[in-house]
């Protein structure tokens, strides 16, 4: 009896690739199937594909960069299906003219999309203990709420006093809190930087820094790690040498702040 379970767990061991590998081919099939399910529904929803990210240890045997592209192709679905994904000629926040922009109010707007994305941002940030989640309103409010809500902590938000982002509403940080800042786009990472600095100055540790669209490429630094959903790198244009400027056409202001 001792002898027969000794071998069959022998021939187990000598199977085990074999057996990951059709796991894994079964995972792929699965997952693929999902996707499409998801997007026949004409209701593109990204929970699913998160849920699955979190809670299934089999998607490991996928790696990373087709999760990445997945998630990614997911969200772009989106933009464009609530009609986020803008193109003509544009000013964003910073200054700079570029040819595409990425409306996230428009996706926000819809609870079950903005919980998808908060969820998918706390997920980022799983291996950190977190207290609190800190945005610059008014982009990235939601984005906080539903990423703090995600990861069981509150949110709070900053807002210029005179040119200065800063905590008010009675917003306070505890000493040594630690922080994650978010926000729903980032191009030169100004209002990240800002609203970093606003939590150091309140006592608080920033650990991190995500946002839903990264427009920099990647290339932005703000002084903390950086995580973002989608990953764009769209040419954007000082306007004295914005080539839409000079085929005549004037720039329009789909951003909330004020120049
Ligand atoms: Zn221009």
């Amino acid at each position: 009896m001792r002898k027969r379970k000794r071998k069959r767990l022998t021939l187990d061991e000598n199977n085990s690739s074999k057996i990951i590998q059709l796991q894994r081919n079964l995972v792929l099939l699965l997952f693929n199937h999902h996707q499409e399910c998801l997007l026949s529904r004409g209701r593109a929803s990204i929970i699913g594909s998160f849920r699955m990210r979190n809670e299934t240890t089999a998607i490991d045997f996928i790696d990373s960069r087709e999760r990445e592209m997945t998630d990614t192709e997911y969200l772009l679905s989106i933009f464009q299906q609530t009609g986020a994904l803008l193109e003509g000629h544009f000013q964003l926040t910073s200054g700079l003219h570029s040819a595409r922009y990425l409306q996230c109010a428009l996706v926000l707007q819809y609870p079950d999309h903005a919980e998808s994305i908060g969820r998918a941002l706390a997920s980022r940030f799983s291996d950190e203990r977190i207290d609190s989640v800190v945005a610059p309103a008014i982009g990235g409010i939601i984005v906080a709420h539903e990423t703090a809500r995600a990861l069981g902590v509150r949110a709070i938000f900053t807002e210029r006093e005179t040119g200065v982002m800063t905590l008010r509403r009675g917003f306070r940080i505890e000493p040594g809190e630690k922080i994650v800042v978010v926000e729903d786009v980032v191009t030169t990472g100004g209002s990240t930087r800002e609203t970093i600095e606003a939590v150091t100055r309140a006592g608080g540790v920033c650990i991190g820094a995500g946002s839903v669209v990264d427009r920099s490429g990647g290339g932005v630094d703000v002084g903390v790690r950086r995580e973002a959903l989608i990953t764009l790198d769209v040419p954007a244009f000082d306007p004295s040498e914005c080539p839409m400027c000079k085929q005549g056409t004037a720039a329009v202001k789909p951003g909330s702040r004020k120049q």
